[in-house]
């Protein structure tokens, strides 16, 4: 048997760690647990599971099609925003195609182009910012594929509405601009992009969104596309016909409706982030300005080291080395009580190396 060299190549996913008992702030998740009304209706259809699901999702693409005043075959859902990273990259990525994305952000846009025998030409951030000139530059013949992290995992920094439309209109038409935007409902800055309006004007953009950062629902798997119909009727066609659970369908569709609960986590994330923010200021730690539920920051000592400590200490976040910021840490925004334990933990681990313990 011989692996395709390509595959031979990826390297597994680095989850954030689970530690029994622990706090996790590391998988930037919903420190409130699922939204309620998605419990309830889970609860009740669980009955039905004997069923095949809706292969078109029909009810879930119409609340999110009347939601964004768009029509329903301008969304497509996938088992999470990942799988349809994936689809995107088998539907367009042309045998030895490239896709060009930031070298610090999501891991999937590589992983999805080796699957299907590309490259990823990598752009550094610039001050922990998406370098759109950098990346128009680094396309050529061979790109198939740009990923644009907006909001971007892990530094939570964006770009902006005027950035973001002038870059697509500099985009060759023959690259499809894969914007995800998974963390877009807790941003708070109000030049964020409208990225759905610039579906009208731009066809080789295709947008990307879960369910599960603030729903809450990141154990279901639910992503949608938004995209213009020619775009997504043709990702749906590497579709598999049964691509997400019936019961992840039903409680994608509550939690749509679940607007109180949706306030609270936008709510609880700005409190938090002031707060941390304010607590890593005191620490004199520097960090870069986020708009999403998550905090990236120069902790100045080998950050696995402190990760293992503050896990120890009860607490879990995300070390930086694999998205090559060796002393940086992403803490997921939790819950008052859990940011407390955050700080708490952070500052004695940081005793102790800082001391040589
Ligand atoms: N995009 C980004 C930027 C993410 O951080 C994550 C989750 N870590 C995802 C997509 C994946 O989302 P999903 O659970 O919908 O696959």
């Amino acid at each position: 048997m011989k692996v395709r060299p390509s595959v031979a190549s990826m390297q597994p996913y680095i989850p954030g760690e689970l530690k029994p008992g622990a706090v996790k702030l590391a998988s930037n998740e919903n420190p409130f647990g699922p939204s309620p009304r998605a419990m309830e209706t889970l609860r009740r259809d669980a009955q039905a599971v004997h069923l095949y699901p809706d292969q078109h999702a029909h009810r879930l693409r119409e609340k999110i099609a009347h939601a964004y005043s768009v029509s329903e075959n301008q969304i497509l859902i996938g088992n999470g925003s990942d799988e349809l990273m994936v689809m995107i990259a088998g539907t367009y990525l042309q045998h030895g195609g490239t896709s060009v994305t930031a070298a610090s952000t999501f891991s999937t846009y590589t992983f999805a182009t080796l699957l299907y025998g590309g490259h990823t030409t990598t752009v550094p951030l610039k001050e922990g910012r998406f370098d759109l000139g950098g990346i128009l530059d680094a396309t050529d013949d061979r790109t198939d594929l740009i990923f644009v992290c907006n909001p971007n995992n892990p530094t939570g920094t964006y770009v902006g509405h005027e950035e973001l439309r002038t870059f697509l209109a500099a985009v060759p038409e023959h690259i499809l601009v894969v914007v995800d935007e998974a963390y877009a409902e807790f941003v708070t800055a109000g030049d964020f992009p409208r990225t759905v309006e610039l579906l009208d004007q731009f066809e080789h953009l295709i947008v990307l969104r879960t369910f599960s950062k603030i729903y809450g629902l990141a154990g279901m798997r639910v992503g949608y596309a938004i995209g213009r119909e020619p775009v997504i009727t043709d990702i749906g066609r590497v579709k598999q016909p049964f691509n997400v659970g019936l019961l992840a369908q039903a409680a994608a569709a509550a939690a749509l409706d679940d607007g109180e609960f949706v306030d609270a986590a936008i709510q609880n994330n700005n409190e938090g982030r002031d707060f941390l923010c304010g607590e890593l200021d005191r620490l004199a730690l520097r960090y870069f300005p986020t708009q999403a539920n998550f905090i990236c920051f120069d902790s100045g000592v080998e950050a696995a080291a402190l990760f293992r400590r503050i896990m120890e200490l009860g607490v879990t976040i995300r070390p930086l080395a694999s998205f090559g910021m060796p002393t940086w840490v992403r803490v997921t925004i939790g819950t008052p009580e859990q940011n407390r334990l955050f700080v708490e933990c952070l500052e004695t681990a940081l005793n102790e190396l800082r001391s040589g313990g």
